[in-house]
């Protein structure tokens, strides 16, 4: 059971970060309406997820393909978008598909692939976004600027609705650097779509430290997770 004073630091939380995402467009002249605040909730367990949830934030994500099968299935709530936001291994794509989130993390021409075969046999067309390296750091996932043109290029005709791209600053980034590397995400996407002849619409980058960086370059999915569970104890 979930009592009432950490029901109560979570509501307060998703008031307080929502307030701020809306700030933060105004600042930079954007609606906020534009910006979709998705709840990270890989700290904490189905029924702390269900808080969230139920206090209005209904976009989640896991970072993990089995956590999300299964507060996926356990909460079943018509309402709640699911996103996958953490590598996706080939053998795990057919039940995430299933829950039809928003792939956040296609990292390889591979996966890709395999993400299009199974949604076409699913009958569905999955929504994906390509995450870009964009910090150039090896340590990281994604796929570096000149290869994610090439994937993009030879796309599989159906199956697939590329959005946009993911990216995520280098670690212990500064916030003016961690700006510097949206930017770079952003021309990236404006020249993809220049060449390419096609939109690519979303933007998924910011998250606790650094959302307000990433709306100023263009956010349109902001990843929230750390500051939603403030003074909560965390469980996982
Ligand atoms: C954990 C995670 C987040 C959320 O990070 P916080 O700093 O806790 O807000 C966002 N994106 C990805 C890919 C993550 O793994």
């Amino acid at each position: 059971m979930i009592d009432a004073r950490i029901r109560a630091q979570i509501e307060r939380n998703w008031h307080s970060v929502r307030d701020e995402v809306h700030r933060a467009a105004g600042q930079c002249n954007r609606d906020p309406d534009s910006i979709r605040l998705i709840g990270v909730t890989k700290y904490v367990d189905s029924e702390t997820t269900r808080v969230l949830a139920e206090a209005g934030c209904t976009e989640l994500a896991e970072s993990r393909p089995q956590v999300l099968w299964q507060k996926a299935e356990s909460l079943s709530i018509p309402a709640v978008r699911w996103h996958l936001i953490g590598h996706l291994q080939r053998n795990k794509v057919r039940r995430t598909l299933r829950q039809r989130p928003i792939i956040h993390s296609i990292d390889s021409e591979r996966l890709l692939r395999a993400v299009a075969e199974e949604a076409e046999s699913q009958n569905q067309v999955a929504s994906i976004l390509l995450e870009v390296n964009i910090s150039g750091d090896a340590a990281k996932t994604g796929l570096p600027p000149m290869e994610l043109a090439r994937l993009l290029e030879c796309l599989p005709t159906s199956g697939v609705r590329v959005l946009g791209l993911m990216a995520m600053a280098g670690w212990g980034t500064e916030t003016a650097d961690a700006r510097r590397q949206f930017d770079q995400v952003r021309d990236l996407r404006d020249e993809l779509q220049q060449r390419l002849g096609r939109k690519l619409p979303e933007l998924s980058m910011g998250m606790s430290g650094d959302f307000r960086e990433a709306i100023a370059e263009g956010a349109t999915m902001v990843r929230i997770g750390s500051r939603l569970f403030e003074g909560v104890s965390e469980r996982s």
